[in-house]
């Protein structure tokens, strides 16, 4: 598949490409350009070309434009969710998942879009009048990971047009095709330059986004140590950022919760999409007095889940990204096991594979905050399990992180919920409900996870300027001007 440029496909600046595979097969899915600085150009030329109408284009045109894409999104929907599956690795429930979050962002945001462009505010004088307006910044760079492509594309595009910017779309060279996709059928309809994608690496295709004198905002979700270096090219401009990067997500499992409900709960929320979520449950603690027989029957859930490729109906879980990714994992398990840790179920490669990134589901014990599995993100199917003695100790344990994602408590006692919500510094604080979104909650991190949030009122005015506008409508002489 070709770039999307001022409405055309294009094969870009340059003659190489990018080959995409399938995780769970190696198998070559497709290529893409391997985008280059002025495919980067190109693509904002044509964003800023079209900045001034679509910023004009009235709101609630520019809600019908999105209504539509959620239909075609909608129309194209099976399709989607098997590209996304063929390319990112998850099974289809979970894509299904993905694609309708996408359709209804596309919707909710095209509500948002029309309902307003600000406040009036009291004036000081009788005779003047004082407003606040939401403008649009003008070309928004979209840089998007891999692990769900297209629900945190329309995270920032959907409010991104909505509010009247243009947007250049850097996908993930791992997940380029569904994205591409997704805007050949759904975006058709909206003028040339509104919506364009460049494919690439991040250093060749997406930092020349980062710096271009055109782009005054960068909405980036991806790792920490991207994230930095980003935040470092856009200091010199003092560009508005928005960064969504990586966490450690803690839960805490209180002792009145029934076995059956911790177990399922935390099995979904550490092991969906293989582990490779932001807010994945990374590291978990649960009350002294339960840990025996709550990792026992962890364990024993665990081992009945069953891996596989994502397009096989009953895949539990699918293979991971790229073997680096496991790798990574593999380290922070036999660094723990080293350490003293005990693994309880999985902690390999599972044999009966021999194509694709397949790592064992894994619940892990005897592991401390000394070990890197219980500092730094992960990213895998590893569930490790801590005990606390009282609830303090669970909070300080929660917070002893540079990140501050998400947080999850498993209890029915409205004091610890309390103090949970209040305590512990995390961006979502899910309660018996584990990485439950909501399109009215913002979602973000505080701490080192990030800055700003998607989502809800708070993710609409991330693409929009503020602007006080103060107008005396008589204009005459005042008497506190010179001279004094
Ligand atoms: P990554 O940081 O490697 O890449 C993310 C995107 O940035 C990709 O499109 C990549 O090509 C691009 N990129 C890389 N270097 C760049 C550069 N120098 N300039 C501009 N763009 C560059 O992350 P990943 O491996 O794709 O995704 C996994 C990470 O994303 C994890 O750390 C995860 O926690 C994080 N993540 C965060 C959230 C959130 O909402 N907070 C959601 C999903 C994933």
């Amino acid at each position: 598949m070709e770039m999307f440029i001022n409405g055309h496909f294009t094969a870009g600046a340059s003659q190489e490409r990018i080959t995409v595979i399938n995780p769970a097969t190696e198998e070559v899915l497709g290529d893409v350009p391997r985008g280059t600085a002025q495919d980067a150009q190109d693509a904002v030329e044509a964003a800023k070309a079209a900045f001034p109408n679509w910023k004009h284009t009235p709101a609630p045109e520019r809600a019908i434009a999105l209504h539509r894409i959620a239909s075609e999104i909608r129309t194209h929907h099976e399709e989607l969710v098997r590209l996304l599956t063929e390319e990112e690795g998850k099974p289809l429930p979970e894509n299904e998942e993905e694609l309708w979050w996408v359709e209804e962002t596309f919707d909710y945001y095209a509500e948002l879009a029309r309902h307003d462009r600000g406040r009036v505010i009291p004036s000081g004088d009788a005779g003047q009048f004082n407003f606040v307006l939401k403008e649009p910044y003008g070309v928004v760079a979209c840089i998007v990971p891999w692990n769900y492509p297209l629900l945190l594309m329309a995270w920032k595009v959907a409010p991104a047009l909505a509010a009247g910017n243009t947007v250049v779309i850097k996908p993930s060279e791992l997940t380029p095709l569904s994205t591409l996709r997704l805007v050949e059928v759904a975006c058709r309809h909206l003028p040339p330059g509104v919506v364009n994608v460049v494919t690439g690496y991040g250093p060749e295709a997406g930092e020349p986004l980062v710096t271009h004198p055109d782009v005054p905002l960068v909405a980036f979700t991806g790792s920490l140590a991207v994230g930095q270096h980003i935040a470092a090219l856009a200091a010199p401009m003092m560009k508005r950022l928005h960064l969504e990067l990586g966490g450690k997500d803690p839960m805490v499992i209180a002792p009145d919760i029934e076995t059956e409900v911790g177990v399922r709960a935390l099995a979904y929320a550490a092991l969906i999409n293989a582990g490779q979520v932001c807010t994945s449950t990374e590291r978990v603690y649960v009350h002294e007095s339960i840990l025996g027989r709550f990792s026992e029957e962890l364990a024993d859930f665990v081992a009945s889940l069953r891996l596989g490729n994502g397009l096989d109906e009953g895949t539990d879980i699918g293979p991971m990204i790229r073997d680096r990714f496991r790798q990574k994992v593999e380290s922070h398990v036999q660094e723990a096991v080293a350490a003293g840790a005990r693994v309880l179920v999985g902690g390999q490669r599972p044999a009966e594979f021999r194509r694709g990134f397949f790592y064992q589901p894994t619940v892990i014990v005897n592991v401390d905050h000394s070990m890197r599995i219980m500092r730094e993100e992960t990213f895998g199917p590893v569930i490790p399990l801590m005990p606390y003695r009282d609830f303090d100790e669970a909070i300080h344990l929660a917070n002893d992180t540079p990140y501050g994602l998400g947080a999850s408590l498993m209890t029915h006692d409205p004091k610890l919920v309390k103090r949970f919500f209040e305590e512990v510094k995390a961006g979502t604080i899910w309660i018996n409900d584990p990485l439950t979104d909501n399109f009215a909650g913002p979602f973000g991190g505080m701490k080192m996870s990030g800055i700003g949030r998607e989502l809800g009122q708070e993710g609409f005015d991330a693409f929009r300027e503020t602007k006080h506008v103060h107008w005396d409508i008589e204009g005459g002489v005042k008497d506190y001007w010179y001279p004094y």
